[in-house]
């Protein structure tokens, strides 16, 4: 693991000591949103007399504020190799069931809220040139788990203990008409222009002129290829699906000189957002760079947000886990936020695949707005910083991913941004994300909005 970089930019921690008592509340509150009829079942540590009883494994961990706990053991848990935290006797078994009462030998409590509330990112110092956490930092690299939703996991051997002591069988959450999955897609909308640049810059490099000019006039006397939103709805909807679009309404650089939209939100762009609410879509904020971290930037473009925006991603994902998650809470008009997944890596950043309250440090509660974690971008797949997967591997890598979320119920978001909707990208364009689109519908999806899955929460 690479030691953290020290940034000075970076706030101090400001953290209430975390009790076992808040740890259980915030992890048990999750539990019960996942199953539909969870029975009133006395879970805990140390009282003999309790149902459901949890070896305690984090000793004095959530008293200090180091980012990382020992080494996780590994277990075996209905044929997944499932890493545990906080798992003091690897050789106890994990379950003992006796009549009325069930022991669990390996701290699933502590495991769940450490990996659920972010507490690596929270307390380590490391940050990348966006000012993100980056993965190379995080216990789902170091252990090779980020593409497993761990806590699921975690959830289902509590379902066991639960259903062993109450005789009662746990429904998974399930989604509307049935479906056993939700996908949420999304389109970050940086650019709306410039898609003439890289086809010509091609044509360039293949010395062909006479192509070059032709995109130079085509440029000049035609809607730009990137210009492409109604185009993107479009073949969403031929999936049965409704895009959510997040709108980033600065186009001037950042303070850091990172770049925002290259267009305007002008009267016409907003007429044909509009028109794409009416046909089912939903338009929600892409909170520019400096907004991750400044309430009153983050407010001004709400309120140049018309009406009021239901959610919010942050352009490159910037996420600065000290602020971000409080001043989105403050800012009280998201109902979600879908910012958290690693740039570098598809997976589940959090270990978790369904919709969760992010933890507030600084009162030891969760915070009001639902987080519908991001689990894999269109750049991640092929970028120079990133991985560099070939056209023909990206479903292949991902399956194993959707499989995890299938198994769980949970939710699918995927982001491709609609300037790789140009044909002219062969690699994670229009025909990968067709392929993903094609396999999350035989695989009985339900497409929903941001706002479609708070709802059915
Ligand atoms: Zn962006």
């Amino acid at each position: 693991m690479p030691s953290p970089a020290h940034s000075s930019a970076l706030p101090p921690p400001v953290a209430a000591p975390v009790s076992e008592e808040m740890r259980l509340a915030y992890v048990l509150r999750h539990f019960q949103l996942a199953y539909t009829n969870v029975p009133a079942v006395s879970i805990g540590y140390h009282d003999k007399s309790l149902s459901i009883r949890v070896a305690a494994g984090s000793a004095d961990f959530f008293q200090q504020l180091t980012p990382y706990p020992p080494a996780p053991s590994f277990r075996e848990w209905k044929g997944q190799r499932v890493p545990f935290f906080f798992d003091s006797e690897p050789d106890a078994p994990l379950l003992e069931l006796h009549a009325g009462q069930v022991i669990i030998g390996a701290d699933i409590i502590s495991a769940a809220f450490y990996l659920l509330s972010g507490w690596q990112e929270y307390f380590s110092d490391a940050r990348d040139r966006h000012g993100r956490f980056p993965y190379a930092a995080s216990v789902q690299h170091q252990y090779g788990f980020v593409a497993l939703p761990v806590v699921n996991y975690y959830f289902e051997v509590l379902k066991t203990a639960v259903e062993h002591v109450s005789g009662q069988a746990l429904k998974p959450q399930t989604w509307r008409g049935g479906a056993p999955l939700a996908a949420f897609v999304t389109h970050d909308i940086d650019n709306l222009r410039g898609g003439w640049k890289g086809s010509a810059k091609a044509a360039l490099q293949r010395g062909r002129l006479l192509q070059f000019g032709h995109q130079l006039w085509h440029h000049l006397t035609r809607p730009d290829a990137w210009d492409n939103l109604e185009a993107v709805a479009a073949a969403v909807a031929a999936y049965g699906a409704r895009s959510t679009f997040f709108i980033l309404p600065e186009h001037r650089p950042g303070a850091d000189g990172t770049p925002n939209a290259d267009y305007s939100v002008s009267e016409a762009l907003q007429g044909r957002l509009d028109a794409l609410k009416r046909q089912g879509c939903e338009i929600s904020l892409h909170g520019s760079i400096g907004t991750a971290t400044e309430a009153p930037h983050l407010l001004a473009e709400v309120g140049r947000h018309q009406p009021g925006p239901p959610g919010l991603r942050f352009h490159y994902l910037r996420w600065e886990p000290r602020r971000t998650p409080a001043l989105v809470d403050a800012a009280r008009c998201f109902r979600y936020d879908s910012s958290l997944g690693f740039a570098e890596h598809f997976g589940f950043r959090n270990s978790y695949c369904h919709p969760f309250y992010p933890f507030n440090f600084a009162t030891g509660g969760e915070l009001g707005f639902l987080e519908i974690p991001l689990n894999v971008m269109d750049t991640t797949l092929h970028h120079p910083h990133y991985l560099q997967l070939q056209a023909a591997d990206i479903l292949p890598a991902l399956r194993p991913m959707f499989a995890e979320i299938e198994k769980f119920g949970g939710v699918a978001t995927l982001l491709w941004h609609n300037n790789h909707f140009d044909p002219a990208n062969t690699i994670n364009g229009p025909r990968q994300f067709a392929e993903i689109m094609r396999y999350l519908q035989q695989h009985g999806a339900v497409f929903l909005t941001g706002s479609q899955i708070v709802a059915e929460l």
